[in-house]
């Protein structure tokens, strides 16, 4: 059976895990990415399979440009092609901007942003040739709002629309579709070190009354994979819970 494969970068935990293991659930071959968390990857590999589908884990720090081509080098050779390419993997670091080094600058840049045009710039070469391909970068709801103490995070995420809507204008007429995901709160590591004041302030402004959770996020990301979104395209779809209506 020819299933699709997708790809998931920082997928060894949070919304990327839960990415990962949606796709498996839905039948699709995967390849794992993580930077450091070996042990959790191998775990998320295990439910994967668990589930059915046939996957790798590749280690790569996908904010190095070298290592992003090589990690889309190596789920091509091991599966010949690669249908779905989800830029998931992100850090921050929360600074004002006054305070703001050049380096934490470059760092949350570089893994938020440069990342997602590495990677897509390898994927597309093989998607052409197959003319299809499905990228999906996942933004946040401050790319689209800016937010205060994360002006490189929020740069980033604004600049993976920009990415996204001209990826998608120079390639939708050979099966290309990209498309940006912009979660709102979402629990995870990333927001777990929140204080509670903090939380109450953010969920004052959900309608939903709740955080988000990674499965809420994963989702979406696979309806968009899915054929149901062929039709989608350049497209920001926020899944917040209502942030702030
Ligand atoms: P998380 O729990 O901190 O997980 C981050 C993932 O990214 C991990 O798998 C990590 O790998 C990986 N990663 C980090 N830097 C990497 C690099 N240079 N190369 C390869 N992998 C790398 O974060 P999350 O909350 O799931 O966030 C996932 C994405 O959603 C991020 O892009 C984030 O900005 C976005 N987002 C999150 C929220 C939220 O509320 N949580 C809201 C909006 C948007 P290791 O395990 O090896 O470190």
């Amino acid at each position: 059976m020819n299933k699709k494969v997708a790809l998931v970068t920082g997928s060894s935990r949070g919304i990327g895990r839960a990415i990962a293991l949606e796709f498996a659930n839905q039948g699709y071959n995967l390849v794992i990415n993580y930077k450091q968390n070996q042990a959790q990857a191998e775990e998320v590999l295990e439910q994967a399979k668990s589930a059915g589908a046939q996957g790798i884990i590749v280690q790569a720090d996908v904010s190095d440009s070298k290592a992003a081509q090589e990690l889309v080098d190596r789920s091509v050779e091991e599966f010949g092609k690669l249908d779905v390419l989800v830029n998931n993997a992100g850090i921050n670091k929360d600074q004002l901007i006054l305070r703001m080094s050049d380096d934490e600058w470059t760092k949350v840049i570089d893994t938020n942003l440069s990342a997602a045009f590495y990677c897509s710039r390898a994927a597309l070469k093989t998607m052409i040739r197959k003319r299809y391909g499905r990228i999906i970068n996942i933004s946040s709801v401050v790319g689209l709002s800016g937010n205060a103490g994360q002006t490189h995070y929020s740069a980033a995420k604004s600049g993976l629309l920009g990415l996204s809507f001209s990826i998608a204008r120079e390639y939708g007429n050979r099966g290309i579709n990209a498309n940006v995901v912009a979660p709102g709160y979402i629990q995870s590591d990333m927001t777990a070190e929140l204080s509670s004041e903090q939380s109450a302030r953010i969920m004052s402004g959900i309608s939903a009354g709740r955080l988000g959770t990674p499965e809420d996020v994963a989702a979406v990301v696979a309806f968009l994979a899915s054929p149901g979104a062929d039709y989608i395209n350049a497209q920001v779809i926020r899944v917040d819970g209502g942030m702030n209506l």
